[in-house]
């Protein structure tokens, strides 16, 4: 359902925008994948995407960068001749007490989980509108709706990113231009394996302790998320059946934030 149509993935070396890659690669869409990590596994990636029937190119810019983000618009269209379905995901997280909060890990928080979005849709925002067709997924989180301690600056970035989403929706509306949030809850990918020894520190509670009374507590059909559900939510936001869900914080949290 997708041939044809470009799609730019930011942060798709790993985790949540791996998933969706390969889920929209599926789909038939051409794919610009973006993210660090080694070279070797990078193009190793690139040639399991490249076994769907679209093509697949690997753009490195760092987005912690405007000129970066806006680059990998620039380049993507370049090589490709449109940009029609844009993931914002790629995204890191800090978890420290606001009083320790290290500004440089604010600074680089904002930098790319908030702001690196707003370069990659202002850079292709008025070619989508020009072709009639674009599909804008910002990944979010739960933290875009509702805050855990600790995460000051990645819950500030996430509920900007939802106010980011919900303009974009209202300017693209009258040009076929959707733009949503994805709202996951816990995913099992690096990035949440990698904030468990510090939320850990923080908390003063065992590894264990943080898996079952922290992240699966909250909830309520205690399992992680699969970056398989999140790449089938994206393919479905990118068909006709979603033309009109646009603004939306589409929540795949397992019910925490019904309690
Ligand atoms: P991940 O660490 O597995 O992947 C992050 C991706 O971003 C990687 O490809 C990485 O290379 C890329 N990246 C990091 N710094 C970059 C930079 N400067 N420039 C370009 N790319 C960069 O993490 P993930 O869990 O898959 O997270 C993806 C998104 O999902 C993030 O925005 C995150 O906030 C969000 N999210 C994750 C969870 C979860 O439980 N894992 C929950 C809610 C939201």
């Amino acid at each position: 359902p997708l041939a044809g149509r470009v799609a730019v993935i930011t942060g798709s070396t790993s985790g949540i925008g791996l998933g969706i890659a390969h889920a929209l690669a599926e789909a038939g869409a051409d794919l610009v994948i973006n993210g660090l990590g080694d070279r070797d596994a990078i193009d190793a990636t690139c040639t399991a995407l490249a076994a769907h029937s679209g093509r697949v190119a690997y753009d490195g810019a760092n987005l912690l960068d405007a000129a970066g983000a806006a680059g990998l618009i620039d380049n993507s269209i370049a090589q490709f001749g449109h940009v029609d379905i844009l993931v914002n995901n790629a995204g890191i997280q800090h978890v420290a007490p606001i009083e320790d909060f290290p500004v440089d890990k604010w600074n680089a928080i904002i930098a790319l989980n908030l702001s690196a979005a707003f370069h990659t849709i202002r850079s292709a925002f008025a070619p989508m509108k020009a072709s009639g067709y674009g599909r804008i997924i910002n990944v979010a989180s739960a933290h875009a709706l509702v805050a855990s301690p600790f995460k000051g600056a990645y819950v500030a970035a996430k509920h900007g990113v939802l106010g980011l989403t919900k303009t974009v929706a209202l300017e693209g509306a009258p040009f076929g231009v959707t733009c949503n949030a994805i709202c996951p809850g816990y995913v099992w990918t690096p990035l949440v394996e990698n904030q468990i020894g510090d939320t850990a520190q923080a908390r003063g509670i065992e590894r264990e302790a943080v898996i079952r009374d922290v992240l699966l507590a909250a909830q309520p059909t205690k399992r992680f998320a699969t970056v398989e559900e999140l790449g089938a939510l994206a393919v479905f936001l990118c068909g006709p059946g979603a033309a009109s869900i646009t603004g939306a914080a589409l929540l795949v949290d397992g019910g925490w934030t019904a309690q």
